[in-house]
Protein backbone atom coordinates (compact mmCIF):
# COMPACT_ATOMS: atom_id res chain seq x y z
CA UNK A 1 0.00 0.00 0.00
CA UNK A 2 1.60 3.20 -0.70
CA UNK A 3 0.37 5.98 1.60
CA UNK A 4 -0.13 9.68 0.38
CA UNK A 5 2.80 12.14 0.37
CA UNK A 6 1.39 13.86 3.64
CA UNK A 7 0.97 10.38 5.47
CA UNK A 8 4.02 9.29 4.59
CA UNK A 9 6.04 12.78 6.02
CA UNK A 10 3.85 12.69 9.06
CA UNK A 11 5.21 9.36 10.16
CA UNK A 12 8.63 10.03 9.13
CA UNK A 13 8.37 13.05 11.65
CA UNK A 14 6.57 10.92 14.10
CA UNK A 15 9.67 8.49 14.23
CA UNK A 16 12.07 11.60 14.54
CA UNK A 17 10.58 12.96 17.54
CA UNK A 18 9.99 9.84 19.26
CA UNK A 19 13.41 9.10 18.91
CA UNK A 20 14.32 12.92 20.32
CA UNK A 21 11.96 12.51 22.69
CA UNK A 22 13.83 9.63 24.83
CA UNK A 23 16.81 11.99 24.71
CA UNK A 24 15.52 15.40 25.80
CA UNK A 25 13.54 18.09 25.25
CA UNK A 26 9.80 18.51 25.39
CA UNK A 27 7.91 18.58 21.84
CA UNK A 28 7.79 22.04 20.73
CA UNK A 29 4.24 23.08 18.98
CA UNK A 30 4.19 22.81 15.79
CA UNK A 31 2.09 25.55 14.72
CA UNK A 32 -0.27 27.68 16.86
CA UNK A 33 -3.72 27.20 16.22
CA UNK A 34 -5.22 29.64 14.43
CA UNK A 35 -8.40 31.38 15.56
CA UNK A 36 -11.50 30.26 14.53
CA UNK A 37 -13.51 33.61 15.15
CA UNK A 38 -16.80 31.74 14.56
CA UNK A 39 -19.89 31.25 16.72
CA UNK A 40 -21.51 28.11 18.00
CA UNK A 41 -24.91 27.04 17.21
CA UNK A 42 -27.07 28.81 19.46
CA UNK A 43 -30.06 26.54 20.82
CA UNK A 44 -31.14 25.31 24.47
CA UNK A 45 -33.71 22.00 24.58
CA UNK A 46 -35.84 21.69 27.50
CA UNK A 47 -39.51 19.49 28.21
CA UNK A 48 -42.12 21.46 29.60
CA UNK A 49 -44.81 19.12 30.54
CA UNK A 50 -45.76 16.72 27.95
CA UNK A 51 -44.32 19.21 25.56
CA UNK A 52 -40.42 20.20 24.03
CA UNK A 53 -38.83 23.20 24.01
CA UNK A 54 -36.14 24.82 21.90
CA UNK A 55 -34.93 27.97 22.15
CA UNK A 56 -33.07 29.24 19.00
CA UNK A 57 -31.08 32.41 18.94
CA UNK A 58 -31.48 34.76 16.10
CA UNK A 59 -28.22 36.50 17.29
CA UNK A 60 -27.23 39.80 19.41
CA UNK A 61 -28.88 43.35 19.13
CA UNK A 62 -27.25 45.84 20.19
CA UNK A 63 -29.19 48.92 21.01
CA UNK A 64 -26.09 51.84 21.34
CA UNK A 65 -26.43 53.96 24.00
CA UNK A 66 -28.49 53.00 26.86
CA UNK A 67 -30.16 56.78 27.57
CA UNK A 68 -31.13 56.56 23.31
CA UNK A 69 -33.54 53.53 24.00
CA UNK A 70 -34.80 54.31 27.85
CA UNK A 71 -35.81 57.22 28.84
CA UNK A 72 -38.83 58.27 31.32
CA UNK A 73 -38.97 57.87 35.33
CA UNK A 74 -35.91 56.05 36.69
CA UNK A 75 -33.37 56.88 33.41
CA UNK A 76 -31.13 58.87 35.45
CA UNK A 77 -30.20 56.32 37.26
CA UNK A 78 -29.19 54.00 34.10
CA UNK A 79 -25.20 54.33 34.20
CA UNK A 80 -25.72 53.43 38.07
CA UNK A 81 -27.94 50.41 37.46
CA UNK A 82 -25.85 48.34 34.64
CA UNK A 83 -22.14 49.24 36.22
CA UNK A 84 -23.86 47.77 39.84
CA UNK A 85 -24.48 44.86 37.69
CA UNK A 86 -21.25 44.58 35.68
CA UNK A 87 -22.91 45.54 32.07
CA UNK A 88 -21.07 48.46 29.80
CA UNK A 89 -22.87 51.53 30.78
CA UNK A 90 -22.31 53.00 27.63
CA UNK A 91 -23.89 50.06 25.45
CA UNK A 92 -26.83 48.38 25.89
CA UNK A 93 -27.30 44.81 24.10
CA UNK A 94 -29.77 42.40 24.04
CA UNK A 95 -30.38 38.80 22.85
CA UNK A 96 -33.52 37.34 20.77
CA UNK A 97 -34.41 34.07 21.90
CA UNK A 98 -37.21 32.82 20.18
CA UNK A 99 -39.34 30.17 21.22
CA UNK A 100 -39.53 26.81 19.71
CA UNK A 101 -42.60 24.54 21.03
CA UNK A 102 -43.42 21.09 19.94
CA UNK A 103 -46.75 20.23 21.57
CA UNK A 104 -47.01 16.16 19.81
CA UNK A 105 -49.72 17.55 17.85
CA UNK A 106 -47.93 20.99 16.49
CA UNK A 107 -44.87 22.56 16.19
CA UNK A 108 -44.83 26.36 16.94
CA UNK A 109 -42.54 29.34 16.39
CA UNK A 110 -42.53 32.38 18.65
CA UNK A 111 -41.16 35.23 16.24
CA UNK A 112 -38.96 34.87 13.62
CA UNK A 113 -35.85 37.31 14.56
CA UNK A 114 -34.83 39.99 11.86
CA UNK A 115 -34.59 37.92 9.01
CA UNK A 116 -32.88 39.27 5.53
CA UNK A 117 -36.53 40.10 3.88
CA UNK A 118 -35.65 43.72 4.06
CA UNK A 119 -31.79 43.55 3.00
CA UNK A 120 -29.74 46.21 4.10
CA UNK A 121 -32.69 47.13 6.41
CA UNK A 122 -32.44 43.65 8.06
CA UNK A 123 -29.45 45.02 9.46
CA UNK A 124 -29.82 48.02 11.11
CA UNK A 125 -28.66 46.92 14.00
CA UNK A 126 -25.35 45.59 13.13
CA UNK A 127 -24.34 42.10 11.79
CA UNK A 128 -25.17 39.97 14.46
CA UNK A 129 -28.85 39.45 13.92
CA UNK A 130 -30.61 37.43 11.29
CA UNK A 131 -28.93 33.94 12.64
CA UNK A 132 -32.46 32.14 13.19
CA UNK A 133 -32.81 30.06 10.36
CA UNK A 134 -29.47 28.53 10.76
CA UNK A 135 -30.14 27.98 14.26
CA UNK A 136 -32.87 26.25 13.76
CA UNK A 137 -31.55 24.12 11.18
CA UNK A 138 -28.68 23.20 13.70
CA UNK A 139 -31.38 22.32 16.40
CA UNK A 140 -32.90 19.64 13.46
CA UNK A 141 -35.57 21.23 13.17
CA UNK A 142 -36.79 22.22 8.74
CA UNK A 143 -38.58 25.57 8.12
CA UNK A 144 -41.13 23.04 6.36
CA UNK A 145 -42.13 21.66 9.82
CA UNK A 146 -43.55 24.15 11.18
CA UNK A 147 -47.56 24.45 11.65
CA UNK A 148 -47.90 28.07 12.86
CA UNK A 149 -45.79 31.29 13.75
CA UNK A 150 -47.15 33.05 16.72
CA UNK A 151 -45.86 36.72 16.51
CA UNK A 152 -46.13 38.64 19.83
CA UNK A 153 -45.96 41.71 17.39
CA UNK A 154 -45.25 42.97 14.62
CA UNK A 155 -41.73 44.66 15.00
CA UNK A 156 -38.38 44.08 12.87
CA UNK A 157 -36.94 41.42 15.13
CA UNK A 158 -40.12 39.60 15.37
CA UNK A 159 -41.53 39.62 12.41
CA UNK A 160 -39.32 40.38 9.61
CA UNK A 161 -37.45 36.74 9.29
CA UNK A 162 -41.09 35.76 7.80
CA UNK A 163 -40.21 35.71 3.65
CA UNK A 164 -36.96 36.04 2.57
CA UNK A 165 -35.17 38.74 0.31
CA UNK A 166 -37.62 37.94 -2.52
CA UNK A 167 -40.74 38.14 -0.29
CA UNK A 168 -41.19 34.23 -0.68
CA UNK A 169 -42.87 32.67 2.82
CA UNK A 170 -39.80 30.64 4.96
CA UNK A 171 -42.15 28.55 6.51
CA UNK A 172 -44.40 27.65 3.28
CA UNK A 173 -46.64 25.11 5.42
CA UNK A 174 -47.36 27.65 8.37
CA UNK A 175 -50.72 29.84 9.60
CA UNK A 176 -49.04 33.01 11.15
CA UNK A 177 -50.92 33.57 14.30
CA UNK A 178 -51.07 37.44 15.90
CA UNK A 179 -53.54 40.48 17.29
CA UNK A 180 -55.04 41.79 14.37
CA UNK A 181 -54.81 45.64 16.07
CA UNK A 182 -51.01 44.76 15.40
CA UNK A 183 -51.75 44.00 11.58
CA UNK A 184 -53.86 46.56 10.79
CA UNK A 185 -50.83 49.02 12.65
CA UNK A 186 -48.34 48.12 11.08
CA UNK A 187 -49.83 47.72 7.35
CA UNK A 188 -51.38 51.11 7.36
CA UNK A 189 -49.49 53.82 5.55
CA UNK A 190 -51.03 56.58 7.24
CA UNK A 191 -48.87 55.33 10.51
CA UNK A 192 -45.66 56.20 8.58
CA UNK A 193 -45.17 59.40 10.99
CA UNK A 194 -43.32 60.59 14.35
CA UNK A 195 -40.50 58.26 15.19
CA UNK A 196 -37.98 57.86 12.13
CA UNK A 197 -37.99 53.96 12.28
CA UNK A 198 -42.18 54.12 11.47
CA UNK A 199 -41.81 53.80 7.38
CA UNK A 200 -39.43 51.18 7.10
CA UNK A 201 -40.82 49.34 10.01
CA UNK A 202 -44.25 49.45 8.73
CA UNK A 203 -42.58 48.67 5.19
CA UNK A 204 -41.07 45.51 6.79
CA UNK A 205 -44.39 44.30 8.38
CA UNK A 206 -46.02 44.92 5.14
CA UNK A 207 -43.97 42.36 3.42
CA UNK A 208 -43.70 40.21 5.97
CA UNK A 209 -47.04 39.79 6.80
CA UNK A 210 -48.90 40.64 3.04
CA UNK A 211 -47.09 36.83 2.13
CA UNK A 212 -49.28 35.11 4.72
CA UNK A 213 -52.64 37.53 4.49
CA UNK A 214 -54.60 34.28 3.33
CA UNK A 215 -53.27 32.26 6.86
CA UNK A 216 -53.39 34.80 9.59
CA UNK A 217 -55.18 33.63 12.61
CA UNK A 218 -56.26 36.87 14.36
CA UNK A 219 -55.58 36.01 18.15
CA UNK A 220 -57.28 37.51 20.67
CA UNK A 221 -57.08 37.66 24.83
CA UNK A 222 -57.64 34.68 26.60
CA UNK A 223 -57.68 32.76 23.43
CA UNK A 224 -56.31 29.26 23.13
CA UNK A 225 -54.05 29.77 19.85
CA UNK A 226 -53.75 25.94 20.41
CA UNK A 227 -54.17 23.65 23.10
CA UNK A 228 -52.15 24.48 25.81
CA UNK A 229 -50.77 27.88 24.49
CA UNK A 230 -52.98 30.92 25.81
CA UNK A 231 -52.84 34.39 24.93
CA UNK A 232 -52.56 37.64 26.79
CA UNK A 233 -53.06 40.85 26.01
CA UNK A 234 -50.37 43.18 26.98
CA UNK A 235 -50.62 46.68 24.89
CA UNK A 236 -48.46 49.15 24.96
CA UNK A 237 -45.12 48.18 22.77
CA UNK A 238 -47.59 48.38 20.32
CA UNK A 239 -51.05 48.27 20.30
CA UNK A 240 -51.69 44.75 19.59
CA UNK A 241 -48.61 43.18 21.73
CA UNK A 242 -49.48 39.52 23.29
CA UNK A 243 -47.67 37.60 26.23
CA UNK A 244 -48.23 33.85 25.25
CA UNK A 245 -48.68 31.43 28.29
CA UNK A 246 -47.94 27.67 27.63
CA UNK A 247 -49.39 25.42 30.14
CA UNK A 248 -48.63 21.71 30.47
CA UNK A 249 -49.36 19.23 33.20
CA UNK A 250 -50.00 21.95 35.71
CA UNK A 251 -47.01 24.09 35.08
CA UNK A 252 -46.84 27.56 33.03
CA UNK A 253 -44.32 29.50 31.20
CA UNK A 254 -45.16 32.62 29.35
CA UNK A 255 -43.58 33.57 26.50
CA UNK A 256 -43.28 37.48 27.56
CA UNK A 257 -42.28 38.96 23.98
CA UNK A 258 -41.27 42.33 24.95
CA UNK A 259 -43.01 43.37 27.99
CA UNK A 260 -39.67 44.51 29.44
CA UNK A 261 -36.41 44.61 26.86
CA UNK A 262 -33.85 44.82 29.89
CA UNK A 263 -33.53 42.24 32.68
CA UNK A 264 -32.01 45.39 34.57
CA UNK A 265 -33.32 48.63 33.63
CA UNK A 266 -36.72 48.14 33.41
CA UNK A 267 -37.60 45.51 36.34
CA UNK A 268 -35.97 47.45 38.61
CA UNK A 269 -37.66 50.20 37.17
CA UNK A 270 -40.75 48.92 35.49
CA UNK A 271 -42.09 52.54 34.63
CA UNK A 272 -38.67 53.92 32.65
CA UNK A 273 -40.29 54.15 29.02
CA UNK A 274 -38.65 52.40 25.96
CA UNK A 275 -38.17 54.59 22.96
CA UNK A 276 -39.79 51.98 20.56
CA UNK A 277 -43.04 51.51 22.44
CA UNK A 278 -45.98 52.80 20.37
CA UNK A 279 -47.29 53.84 23.80
CA UNK A 280 -44.54 54.40 26.58
CA UNK A 281 -47.39 55.10 29.16
CA UNK A 282 -49.74 51.96 28.81
CA UNK A 283 -46.54 49.76 28.29
CA UNK A 284 -44.98 50.94 31.64
CA UNK A 285 -48.44 50.14 32.99
CA UNK A 286 -49.11 46.78 31.36
CA UNK A 287 -45.50 45.63 32.23
CA UNK A 288 -45.67 46.75 35.64
CA UNK A 289 -49.34 44.52 36.10
CA UNK A 290 -47.69 41.63 34.12
CA UNK A 291 -44.71 41.61 36.01
CA UNK A 292 -46.77 41.79 39.34
CA UNK A 293 -48.89 38.43 38.45
CA UNK A 294 -45.62 37.05 36.74
CA UNK A 295 -44.06 36.83 40.12
CA UNK A 296 -46.71 36.54 42.71
CA UNK A 297 -47.86 33.52 40.53
CA UNK A 298 -44.29 32.07 40.17
CA UNK A 299 -44.90 31.48 36.59
CA UNK A 300 -41.56 30.75 34.92
CA UNK A 301 -40.65 33.08 32.18
CA UNK A 302 -39.41 33.05 28.28
CA UNK A 303 -37.83 36.76 27.34
CA UNK A 304 -37.63 37.55 23.83
CA UNK A 305 -34.46 40.34 24.86
CA UNK A 306 -32.80 38.88 28.23
CA UNK A 307 -29.52 37.37 28.31
CA UNK A 308 -29.16 34.05 26.27
CA UNK A 309 -31.62 31.59 26.64
CA UNK A 310 -33.59 34.16 28.37
CA UNK A 311 -35.47 31.53 31.20
CA UNK A 312 -35.98 32.46 34.85
CA UNK A 313 -38.27 33.92 36.81
CA UNK A 314 -39.77 37.24 38.38
CA UNK A 315 -38.80 38.05 41.74
CA UNK A 316 -40.17 41.32 43.61
CA UNK A 317 -37.44 43.72 44.95
CA UNK A 318 -37.59 46.29 46.79
CA UNK A 319 -40.06 49.20 44.47
CA UNK A 320 -39.36 46.79 41.47
CA UNK A 321 -38.41 43.37 40.65
CA UNK A 322 -35.13 40.89 39.85
CA UNK A 323 -34.50 38.71 37.03
CA UNK A 324 -34.08 35.08 38.38
CA UNK A 325 -31.72 33.10 35.44
CA UNK A 326 -33.21 29.51 35.68
CA UNK A 327 -29.98 27.10 35.02
CA UNK A 328 -28.69 25.73 32.00
CA UNK A 329 -28.68 21.94 33.20
CA UNK A 330 -32.35 21.81 34.65
CA UNK A 331 -34.25 19.75 31.84
CA UNK A 332 -37.50 21.19 33.51
CA UNK A 333 -38.29 24.74 35.47
CA UNK A 334 -41.17 25.46 37.47
ZN1 LIG B 1 -38.18 43.15 20.23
Amino acid sequence: MSLPISRRHLLAAGTAVGLAAGLAAPRPAQAAAPMLGTLPPAWHRFKWGAFEATVISDGHLPLGKPADSFVGPGAGDIPAMLTGEFLDPSAATLEQNILVLNTGRQLLLFDTGMGESMGAQSRMFGPTTGRMLANLRAAGIDPAQIDMVVATHAHCDHVWGLVDERGGRVFPNAQVAINEADVKFWTDDANKRGPEFMPVFIDGAKKNLDAYRDRLVMVRDGQEVVPGVTAIFTPGHTVGHTCYAVASEGRTLVNTGDLAHHQVLLLRQPLMEFAYDTDPKRSAQTRARMLDRLATDRHAVLSYHFPWPGLGHVRKQGEGYAWVPAPMNVTSLG
